[in-house]
């Protein structure tokens, strides 16, 4: 059962075809950047490999652009050779040589992502199970100004303080997550959103906190919110946002610059309840089985194991990261076990 959870998650389920794909929930309520996640998501293995390569080429640029040639060559070498463990149809694990652990990498983005979903999904399932709380994704928004990333993410910032310190707040939250998203217009205007995940303790009149968030931030009361039915997957979607921060492909070398002034901006935390809850938060195995069976079952595979998705026996390959991309190709499109030997 959890090999299949875990096959489930570490292949492309596409792989005979996008089409197949399993939709994720509608977006009753957000925009066109929700639309393009889904589009992302719709993509296959190899093609968001790929995706990977030509951003990190992109950055690389940008960097020695700046005249920051430490970190493009920090890049340059961030998962340019792997060691991939695969019965040559499906990957059971990918070990790098090397992680550059930049914020923009896209790469690093996806373990970053990984890490925050084991850590915290574990404490939001005890957490709810616990306090009898039900969780929202709520999008807050702000008016666009012209200012920086930082004044504008500090901005936003402030203004949720201000709003989960009153009593209304509290009355009908005990506490969740935030996340900061940038996105940037064609004006070049800086659009931050928060993304909480709250932890609902009873129902609301929307208008209430419309009216709440006016007063905190003085001049928003756009706001978005819908339930979230499975919490893996809700914080799945808020992490995405700290894993990646925005198109980075059409960054320029000022967005970059920019960027690497906010080299301590925290992007995610947690607050309210919850956030105490987190501290002292131990999983036992049942719970940390149910959500690190991705990270924990796929660090105990090794050379000989059986292939968590067809038994095949697991083998080690070594490729470098421009490789990738065509091998998930190759596998995408091959019968069990019918690729790995071209690539000895
Ligand atoms: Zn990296
Ligand atoms: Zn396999």
């Amino acid at each position: 059962m959890k090999q299949l959870t875990l096959a489930t998650v570490l292949t492309n389920p596409v792989s005979n075809g996008a089409q197949s794909q399993r939709k994720p929930s509608p977006p009753a309520y957000l925009d066109t950047r929700v639309t393009k996640s889904q589009r992302e998501n719709k993509r296959t293995r190899s093609q968001r490999a790929r995706e990977r390569l030509r951003t990190k080429e992109h950055l690389t640029r940008l960097a020695v652009g700046l005249g920051e040639v430490e970190l493009a060559h920090k890049i340059e070498r961030c998962h340019s050779r792997l060691s991939v463990l695969t019965c040559g149809r499906h990957i059971a694990r990918i070990i790098p040589n090397f992680t550059c652990e930049f914020r923009l990498c896209p790469d690093c983005g996806r373990r970053r992502s990984r890490k925050l979903q084991s850590k915290y999904l574990p404490a939001m399932r005890a957490f709810m199970l616990h306090n009898k709380v039900t969780p929202v994704h709520l999008v807050l928004t702000q008016t666009h100004r012209k200012e920086n990333r930082k004044q504008s993410a500090k901005r936003i910032k402030d203004a949720f303080k201000r709003l989960h310190r009153n009593s209304f707040w509290n009355e009908y939250f005990k506490g969740g997550t935030w996340s900061l998203e940038f996105t940037k217009d064609k004006n070049g205007l800086h659009h931050t959103h928060l993304h909480i995940i709250g932890f609902r303790r009873k129902f609301f009149d929307i208008e209430l906190l419309r009216g709440e968030w006016l007063t905190a931030t003085g001049d928003s009361h756009v706001l978005h919110l819908k339930p979230i039915v499975d919490i893996a997957a809700g914080l799945r979607e808020v992490v995405k946002y700290v894993s990646k921060p925005l198109d980075i492909r059409r960054f320029g070398a000022d967005d970059l610059k920019e960027f690497l002034g906010l080299k301590n901006m925290r992007m995610f935390g947690t607050f309210g309840e919850f956030r105490d809850f987190c501290k002292d938060f131990e999983p036992s195995d049942n719970e940390g089985a149910a959500v690190g069976e991705l990270e924990s079952l796929a660090r105990d595979l090794v050379e000989g194991c059986a292939c968590p998705q067809c038994s095949e026996p697991l083998f080690d390959l070594r490729m470098s990261g421009k490789e990738l991309p065509q091998f998930y190709e190759q596998a995408e499109s091959s019968p069990p076990g019918k690729v790995g030997t071209s690539w000895n």
